[in-house]
């Protein structure tokens, strides 16, 4: 039988996935293989949070929990959201799931009606036009400059709302361009929103902690007005390299929202992880200086790979100031050939790449930049080094 749902059938499998899975599957042959398609940072969960986990294991944290999350690591949300986006949340605003990708669906799920429009920012993290397909809505890209280090102009939002325009999404810093948008450029954003009261935002922070060269992240919600109308989104995932825990949260503005989240989330999944939820109180209740480490690691490796990147000739570097990721123009190789085989575009480019030097980097069509593919430094410098140097001597040989 093939009666299968068209909201699941309109479904696209992730290119990233694809790529990943031709990766392991070199490895496993014992190829040595560098991935440059890494989403997770790639430390390990801090000593004493792993503890966290252990403890709660052992002290029988094992059964249910309030779907929305404990009592207490919701307040332990709402102290970091005081502490670190100057936002004022009492526990029953907050709902805690498994991992920020079950919280931007339940956000969507609450907010979108069929046909309804969501605004997302091209390049985009490819999940957003997804999920929002599967509420039933309609995604509409507003396209991004390079030459802007992919930030919005003002007026291009202005331009892509219409009468059913119900939400846009926001995702500073960037996956997967790095950007990180300053408070001056989210005030233009909440300049145009003031002009549309009914739109909504939904802001994922989920690279929050990871932002260099002295920026500063700054949460929309923050700004004047933009708290009301805005699902904050976060996790754990990230910033404290717990990517196999599952903990996401999201902020709403009413207790009503939250509940509407929960409402759904009580239906689909129930509450998260107990141990990891015991885990991750304590992970936000705890110093934070190992993430001092972290960042000058990530800066370190971003830095070295746009050095590196700045010796191939044909490739374009866009500088990021956030998350682990760089996105690279590629499109001067397009119509050119590798070994007789045309590349018409990012995609066959990222396939020779793993084929014949075996590096994987992730092609971003499915991120609407076809122009572009995103390397990924959650990896060591030696892999950065040896990486480049491959793609390097690939290139060297498109014709
Ligand atoms: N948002 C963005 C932009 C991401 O890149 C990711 C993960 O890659 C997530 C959300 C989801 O994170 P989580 O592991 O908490 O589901």
């Amino acid at each position: 039988m093939e009666n299968f749902s068209k909201r699941c059938l309109a479904v696209s499998p992730s290119l990233t996935l694809a790529i990943t899975a031709k990766s392991n599957e070199l490895k496993a042959k014992g190829v040595n293989v560098i991935s440059f398609g890494v989403g997770e940072p790639d430390f390990n969960t801090p000593k004493h949070i792993v503890e966290a986990g252990k403890e709660a294991l052992d002290k029988g944290m094992t059964k249910y929990t309030a779907s929305s999350g404990t009592p207490v690591l919701r307040q332990a949300v709402c102290d970091k959201f005081k502490r670190d986006n100057d936002l004022v949340y009492d526990k029953t605003q907050i709902v805690v799931s498994n991992g920020a990708k079950q919280s931007l669906f339940n956000a969507l799920q609450v907010l979108v009606d069929e046909g309804d429009e969501v605004i997302i920012l091209a390049p985009y993290w490819l999940t957003y036009p997804e999920l929002v397909g599967i509420c039933g809505g309609k995604s509409v890209v507003v396209n991004c400059l390079a030459e802007n280090e992919f930030i919005v102009n003002p007026s291009d939002l202005e331009k892509a709302i219409t009468s059913k325009t119900k939400a846009l999404i926001l995702n500073s810093p960037s996956n997967p361009t790095g950007a990180v948008y300053s408070r001056e450029q989210l005030e233009s954003i909440a300049a145009v929103l003031r002009r549309h009261p009914n739109i909504w935002v939904v802001a994922d922070e989920i690279y929050e902690k990871l932002v260099y060269d002295g920026n500063k992240h700054v949460s929309i919600a923050s700004l004047d007005g933009m708290y009301d109308r805005t699902i904050v989104i976060n996790g754990m995932s990230k910033a404290y390299a717990m990517t196999g825990w599952r903990i996401g949260f999201a902020a709403a503005p009413t207790t009503r929202v939250a509940k509407l989240m929960d409402g759904l989330q009580s239906h689909e999944s129930s509450n998260a992880n107990t141990p990891s939820q015991y885990a991750s109180q304590v992970a936000l209740n705890s110093d934070e200086s190992f993430l001092d480490e972290m960042r000058s690691t990530f800066l370190a490796r971003r830095n070295r790979m746009l050095e590196k990147l700045s010796t191939i000739k044909g490739v374009k570097a866009i500088h990021a100031k956030g998350a682990f990721y760089i996105m690279v123009d590629v499109s001067s190789f397009f119509g050119k050939s590798y070994n007789g085989v045309v590349i018409d575009g990012a995609n066959k480019l990222a396939s020779l790449i793993i084929d014949n030097v075996s590096v994987a980097v992730i092609p971003c069509e499915g991120f609407g930049a076809p122009n572009f593919i995103r390397l990924s430094y959650a990896t060591n410098i030696e892999k950065i080094n040896e990486g480049l140097d491959r793609i390097k001597d690939f290139l060297a040989e498109v014709k």
